[in-house]
């Protein structure tokens, strides 16, 4: 029993917070969001770029709680106490079951679609934390810091393990990579995260960003590309 099943039936000293959702391409219905796992450098030419080594160490994760998540056509508002947001273009794996010590074998078994998101970085924050050994919450789970576009069925789209990906700034290019770059691909992504947390319906997974991340300013429009997925267009406010 969880916590949330304590108190069947009974009042809240306040109104709940609405469950984070995301719409799904062709249906009325949405998806509800439990947890946001992010995967760090998972493309070579990223970590390459972040001042680390490409070889392949085990994935390491953090997580974005799900109210960061944000619709694309909202915005996203430039967040205090930085002066140094960076744009994140990935992959977003939607879970529809979940487990614990999940085989890859059968990992995509789990995966209801994809979508296309932002992991919006405080890349300022995020070098002070490094350098401290600190956590990362303040660079990566600030509030906004998950735009997210619709999830795309597995049903319809299949398990899209290559195509571009890649980001503008104002029509510039500035990340373009492939799918088929990622070091730890979906499957080995859901197995290992599922030696440490006991999966299930509603995770996300955000699975990792190409080269290229850079800084953004009020009035850009970032635009996120992943080939056979809606693409997000987001505007800085
Ligand atoms: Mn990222």
């Amino acid at each position: 029993m969880t916590i949330h099943d304590a108190a069947p039936g009974r009042d809240y000293i306040f109104a709940p917070p609405p469950v984070p959702a995301l719409p799904v391409r062709g249906a009325p219905a949405l998806f509800p969001v439990h947890r946001i796992c992010c995967v760090g450098r998972n493309f070579a030419d990223h970590a390459i770029e972040m001042g680390h080594d490409p070889t392949r160490e085990p994935p390491f994760f953090f997580q974005k709680n799900p109210d960061t998540l944000v619709a694309p056509e909202s915005g996203f508002p430039y967040p205090p106490a930085s002066s140094d947001v960076h744009h994140e273009v990935e992959l977003v794996v939607a879970l529809k079951s979940g487990g614990s010590d999940i085989p890859a074998e059968r990992a995509l078994d789990c995966v209801y679609g994809y979508a296309v998101g932002l992991d919006m970085t405080r890349r300022d924050l995020q070098g002070q934390a490094k350098k401290q050994g600190r956590p990362w919450e303040v660079a990566k789970a600030f509030e906004h810091s998950a735009p997210c576009g619709p999830i795309h069925p597995a049903d319809d789209i299949g398990h899209p393990a290559q195509g571009a990906i890649r980001l503008t700034v104002n029509g510039a290019l500035r990340q373009d990579g492939d799918l088929d770059q990622m070091i730890w691909k979906v499957p080995e992504m859901i197995a290992c995260l599922s030696r440490f947390f006991t999966l299930a319906p509603g995770d996300l997974i955000f699975a990792g960003t190409p080269a290229g991340v850079g800084a953004v300013e009020r009035g850009d429009v970032i635009r996120a590309h992943i080939d056979g997925l809606d693409e997000i267009a987001v505007t800085v406010t």
